[in-house]
């Protein structure tokens, strides 16, 4: 994965001291990612890019899943998933305008301005041949008008084009080459108020607005170009399923070869959508898995006077600031707050010993730890373990003490389900990683404990 651009600075302005302390936390969001799926170095590439409005979520989910669970065997496809990721990390079309208006011409002081040149580059390069833009329109396009969601001014289940032909290009035959996708992708489609069309808007005859888009920058580049449009009228897993269907389509025109590491089914791709949502912070000092996060984490150990690193599972879920919590967003939704509680980190501790269900083992910070009844962590010297939700009397290190899943209040779980739980390392006053240990889930304790808190 690349990363381009700039750092989002982030300045919190944190009045928890009289007087007045000024916390900078820079987290490290990159403005987008490009990931290059290759087979054949030295080959033709099929570019995709989602994400180019910020509210379009069916395109940059589509596009997210190419990079993350396609493997490609025959051919290049470089995947851009979040063109305009500010955006989409703010569920906005645009929050310095539209995007997709800014390939004519473009002031060089406009915040986009940076992203327009990496993204004009990569459509340049020699070894690309065919790019495809996938977007989320509203209702259904229709040649002839039906009704007000079916209609030639529309744009869901389209696959759009400028022209008919882009002279010499490979794939410059652009109408032959969207009706034969359209046609093969409709071949999948059972209900026929669902299938694909093809949408010209005629750009060059005067088309003032289609004409600062991205596909008609390929275009009068000699590129071939097409967008394309699910409609918003489905759920965006349904979306990101028609998506691949047409991106699917147009790989296997272009010759691509790819495996992927699921059924291409509307039930497995929103599977895959919900089910990997990873974060580690700061260098894997603390991993969590998002899945069925509680909204809040209260009491989170930050790093004080230090950037917020991460790493993400997926190039949509990060990490951003606003006021005195810190988000972490995945794509338009919310996933959950951190409510910084700050620190200085120590890096000498790396690995813990600790007993799960009676058998020894080591552990890795930042990692999950699969428990089935209880679990001791073994006292470290120099070192403080402070299981979050548990208290025993007296005592302020919580090692060698054995910890069941009703010691441990509910309210301080990670997941909302009650399973997960924070075991904190400290050596003094500062933090030196985390390991969450997870509860396998009993239906008989569950439906048995008390709410606690
Ligand atoms: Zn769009």
């Amino acid at each position: 994965m690349m990363r381009h651009g700039f750092r989002l600075l982030l300045l919190l302005c944190l009045g928890l001291l009289p007087g007045s302390l000024v916390l900078a936390i820079q987290t490290e969001v990159p403005r987008f990612t490009l990931h290059p799926l290759e087979a054949d170095p030295e080959g033709d590439v099929v570019l995709i890019i989602g994400g180019i409005q910020g509210d379009e979520p069916g395109g940059f989910n589509a596009a997210s899943l190419l990079a993350t669970e396609y493997h490609i065997t025959r051919g290049n496809v470089w995947v851009i998933p979040n063109l305009n990721f500010p955006s989409i990390l703010r569920r906005s079309r645009g929050i310095n305008g539209d995007m997709n208006r800014k390939f004519l011409s473009l002031d060089a002081r406009d915040p986009d301005f940076e992203v327009i040149q990496r993204i004009k580059q990569l459509i340049l390069d020699k070894r690309v041949k065919l790019i495809l833009n996938l977007h989320d329109g509203s209702g259904f396009y229709a040649p002839r008008y039906i009704d007000r969601q079916r209609n030639p001014a529309r744009w869901g289940q389209s696959v759009i084009i400028d022209q008919e032909q882009l002279g010499e290009a490979e794939f410059g035959d652009l109408s032959r080459v969207a009706q034969r996708v359209v046609a093969d992708v409709n071949t999948r489609i059972a209900d026929t108020a669902h299938r694909y069309h093809v949408k010209n808007t005629r750009t060059g005859e005067g088309n003032h607005e289609m004409a600062k888009t991205l596909t008609w920058f390929a275009s009068r580049h000699g590129k071939a170009a097409f967008g394309i449009e699910a409609s918003k009228q489905f759920l965006t897993h349904e979306r990101v399923y028609y998506h691949l269907n047409v991106v699917e389509a147009f790989l296997d025109l272009a010759g691509v070869e790819y495996e992927r590491g699921f059924e291409l089914s509307a039930a497995q791709v929103r599977e895959r959508i919900d089910g990997n949502l990873h974060l580690s912070l700061y260098d894997h000092r603390i991993g969590l898995d998002m899945r069925n996060v509680r909204r809040r984490l209260g009491f989170f150990p930050i790093k004080q006077n230090a950037p917020l690193t991460f790493r993400a599972s997926n190039p949509l879920l990060a990490v951003v600031g606003s006021g005195r919590q810190l988000k972490v967003r995945y794509g338009n939704r919310h996933v959950t707050v951190l409510q910084p509680q700050y620190f200085d980190y120590d890096s000498s501790l790396d690995e813990v010993l600790m007993e799960i269900d009676g058998v020894s083992q080591v552990h890795s910070l930042g990692g999950t730890v699969e428990v089935e009844d209880e679990f001791r962590v073994a006292a470290i010297e120099g070192y403080r373990v402070n299981i979050i939700g548990f208290r025993r009397a007296g005592r302020r290190d919580e090692s060698d003490i054995d910890v069941r899943l009703r010691d441990i209040q509910r309210r301080f779980s990670v997941d909302r389900a009650g399973y997960m739980y924070r075991v904190e390392f400290y050596r003094g006053e500062r933090f030196c990683g985390m390991v969450v240990v997870r509860f396998r889930e009993k239906a008989v304790e569950r439906g048995s404990r008390k709410p606690n808190g």
